[in-house]
């Protein structure tokens, strides 16, 4: 068989090499810039593990694809959610809601990790190449429009461990920001779906709040800002070529967990090559539902505004809060009954 041509080497396009080779397809992944990992400066994200159905974290679904957990990896079971009436809210789960990850160039990121995975199967990197979506087999470039901005701000610090979220509009329309601050490092994120043009002055009044609240001394600091899109496409074909990751739409629209949704696509992409598969077929069964949902979520989350995060935020301290989030994320009849709502509400936007 060819080798696969990839576009773009973020998350979707390096697990698709993955999956290929371990198929024992050849791959070769083409990035516009000159490494993995660049866009983010050894940032903190997280593997949430709420939503899995059957409980199962996704680092251990990354360790039954054969992925070596060789990176950074922190699993969090307290945090502090701030709601918008100002009251601090302390949850706990019994296992970890999220594993905190790093995103970037560096050794100890999951980027770097699953690069050196895959040139020890064999895959070809090449960057500073950019690849026409054209040329290539498997799209994985990315968001291509803005549905949500995200600016990030990462930096050094001696203050302790710090898991913390703030849920209010008047922070960031319809999003959320975070500090996560472990073993000296840091990063604060806010995320929001509207008021783009107001972006700088959220940004300012988070960094004023969190530099109040906790007394952060910060040295080499570094600001990025991302765009993030989602759609459920009718199809993740573009000719011949198949789309993964938020090329093809497959983003969390309720919080943003975008990888599991990058991973799995370039999953069944890989499955789809390598038996002959319909890859709309595969995606539309194992991922449209995941979509759909966290459509509903997003549109209830929109709809309750900050009282609706007053209510969720002391509900959650009453339990352990990775069992009630995952109860937030589960399928029902009410949410089946929104969906064509929050499908028409979507409509009206990117
Ligand atoms: C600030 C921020 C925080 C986030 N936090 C989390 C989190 O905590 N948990 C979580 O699960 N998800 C999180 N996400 C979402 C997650 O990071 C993304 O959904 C996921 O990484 C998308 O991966 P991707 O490979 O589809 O796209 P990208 O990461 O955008 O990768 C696309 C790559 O393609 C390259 N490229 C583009 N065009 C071409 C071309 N023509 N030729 C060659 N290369 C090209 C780009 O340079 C880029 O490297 C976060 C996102 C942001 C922005």
């Amino acid at each position: 068989m060819k080798t696969i041509s990839i576009a773009g080497s973020g998350i979707a396009g390096i697990s698709c090499a993955y999956f290929l080779v371990t198929k024992g397809i050849a791959a070769a992944v083409y990035e516009k810039n000159p490494s993995v990992g660049k866009q983010y400066p050894m940032s903190f994200q997280a593997f949430e593990n709420f939503t899995d159905p059957d409980g199962i974290e996704f680092i251990e679904h990354l360790r039954s694809y054969g992925i070596k957990a060789d990176f950074y990896l922190k699993p969090v079971t307290e945090l502090v959610i701030r709601s918008p009436d100002g009251k601090e809210h302390l949850l706990k789960s019994k296992k970890p809601v999220w594993h905190l990850i790093k995103r970037g160039n560096q050794d100890g990121s999951f980027d770097v990790s699953l690069m050196r995975q895959c040139l020890e199967k064999g895959v070809s990197f090449h960057f500073n190449t950019l690849l026409p979506p054209g040329n290539a087999d498997v799209i994985a470039i990315g968001p291509t429009k803005v549905g949500g901005l995200a600016r990030e701000w990462v930096f050094e610090t001696e203050h302790e461990d710090v898991n913390y979220l703030v849920m209010d509009n008047s922070f960031a329309p319809n999003g959320y920001v975070f500090l996560f601050v472990a073993g000296g490092h840091a990063t604060m994120t806010l995320a929001t779906l509207g008021r783009f043009d107001l972006i700088d002055a959220f940004f300012k009044k988070t960094k004023d709040f969190f530099a109040g609240r906790f007394g952060i001394k910060i040295t080499n600091e570094i600001e990025r800002t991302h765009f993030a899109n989602f759609f459920i496409p009718q199809t993740a074909m573009q000719g011949k070529a198949l789309k993964v990751g938020e090329a093809a739409g497959f983003q969390d629209y309720m919080l943003g967990f975008g990888m599991k949704f990058a991973i799995t696509s370039s999953l069944l992409a890989a499955q789809a090559i390598a038996h002959g598969e319909n890859y709309d077929m595969l995606w539309k069964k194992e991922l449209l539902p995941k979509l759909e949902l966290s459509l509903c979520n997003r549109f209830i989350y929109e709809s309750a505004g900050d009282f609706g995060f007053n209510f969720f935020t002391a509900a959650s301290e009453q339990h352990d809060f990775r069992e009630y989030m995952g109860l937030w994320h589960r399928q029902s009849l009410v949410k089946k009954a929104l969906l064509p709502i929050a499908k028409f509400a979507k409509a009206g936007k990117i």
